[in-house]
């Protein structure tokens, strides 16, 4: 080859892909623009919550693994403070809007969302949810409605989504609704395969068009009552299931629940979930880093409870209160959530793109820009 087309051919390699080798010696071709999206939030997290990993957790926390950090301003549209509607509509939608809004703007017109952009470019797509499939974080990147509390109408617009995986709970307004429809029927209709029980494992799933676990009647149980790795290994499934044939793919995973030890106040609930939580951080970094296509995107819609790793409050023997440095004691200032600015952990193609200060919506249009991802 001349010399002149060889180093070209080299520089146009190097802005495409460039071939690296992990530390486990495998050989992974990185490409400089992400063919999946991995985004994983965790409902009601702020740092006190994601600093509690460093300190409760038993090994080093995934958190720990990223290098590309950012900060998000998370109000709504009409309100400083955001409900987790608003705060993924900003994230599926990129607008802001306002408190109780699916997948609307503030003027209550319909927006798309990731789901259908996904769609639109020949992207699968994934949700997975420690709430109903059918609750604001997850429904905002499937439905369109003013309501985030009419979850049986969410419901019947998942039937119609663009969705080719889920895992969630919320069976109830599938099967149990006031108009007496029977959606896991009109589901199955729709080529999706319809597990109620369990979770199953990728090679029963594989040749399924479309595969919808409904595992709780409501939300699933929290891990202090036994849910177990539900989180972990149904974003892992949803993985390979739409990786499959080299497809591209979108996933958005959700642990819900820390927001609700939040709201409850009730430490141990937030500690736990939130652990859970990084250990979906672990599967979707080893997937990420094995694949060096894709990126994983790690944030929360808005803190809960005003948390706080506080030290013990003691007595002296004079009946003095001190604050004991060496113990921490979780705290909270709030039963709702807060206005804390959040943090966004980034990971892979395109992740440099996530560092900074910035908006909420932010997200949304950071990801169309790394992705090339067209919206019409
Ligand atoms: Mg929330
Ligand atoms: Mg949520
Ligand atoms: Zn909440």
């Amino acid at each position: 080859m001349n010399c002149k087309y060889y180093i070209l051919s080299i520089i146009v390699c190097c802005f495409f892909s460039c071939k690296t080798t992990t530390n486990l010696g495998q050989e992974v071709t990185i490409t400089k623009t992400p063919k999946n999206v991995i985004l994983l939030i965790s409902d009601g997290t702020g740092l006190s919550q994601i600093t509690s990993a460093f300190y409760f957790k038993k090994k080093i926390p995934n958190y720990n693994r990223f290098k590309h950090i950012g900060l998000i301003k998370t109000a709504s549209s009409r309100e400083d403070i955001t409900d987790s509607a608003a705060g993924a509509t900003a994230f599926a939608s990129g607008v802001k809007t306002y408190n109780g809004a699916i997948g609307v703007a503030n003027d209550s017109t319909n927006v798309l969302n990731l789901i259908e952009i996904a769609n639109l470019n020949n992207i699968k797509s994934g949700l997975v949810a420690t709430s109903s499939i059918t609750h604001a974080t997850p429904a905002s990147f499937f439905a369109h409605t003013f309501n985030r509390g009419s979850e049986e109408a969410i419901a019947l617009q998942l039937t119609t989504s663009n969705v080719d995986f889920f895992a969630g709970g919320g069976l109830k307004y599938f099967n149990a609704r006031n108009d007496h429809k029977n959606l896991v029927n009109l589901l199955k209709d729709k080529h999706f395969t319809i597990d109620t029980t369990s979770l199953s494992s990728y090679p029963k799933i594989k040749d399924n068009k479309k595969m919808g676990f409904l595992l709780a009647r409501e939300a699933m149980p929290t891990i202090e009552k036994g849910r177990g790795n539900f989180l972990s290994d149904a974003t892992e499934l949803a993985i390979q299931f739409l990786s499959q044939n080299n497809q591209n793919f979108f996933i958005m995973s959700e642990g819900s629940q820390i927001d609700w030890g939040g709201h409850s106040n009730n430490s141990s609930y937030v500690i736990s979930e939130l652990n859970d939580f990084d250990d979906v951080i672990g599967i979707a970094l080893d997937y990420a880093e094995k694949a060096g296509n894709t990126l994983v995107i790690v944030t929360s819609d808005h803190e809960t409870g005003g948390f706080t790793l506080a030290a013990k409050k003691k007595k002296r023997d004079d009946g003095a209160e001190y604050s004991d440095y060496s113990e921490i004691s979780p705290t909270f200032s709030t039963g709702g959530h807060s206005a804390t600015l959040i943090p966004v952990f980034a990971y892979g193609p395109g992740a440099e793109e996530f560092s900074g200060v910035y908006e909420n919506n932010e997200i949304f249009w950071k990801i169309l820009k790394v992705t090339n991802w067209k919206s019409k």
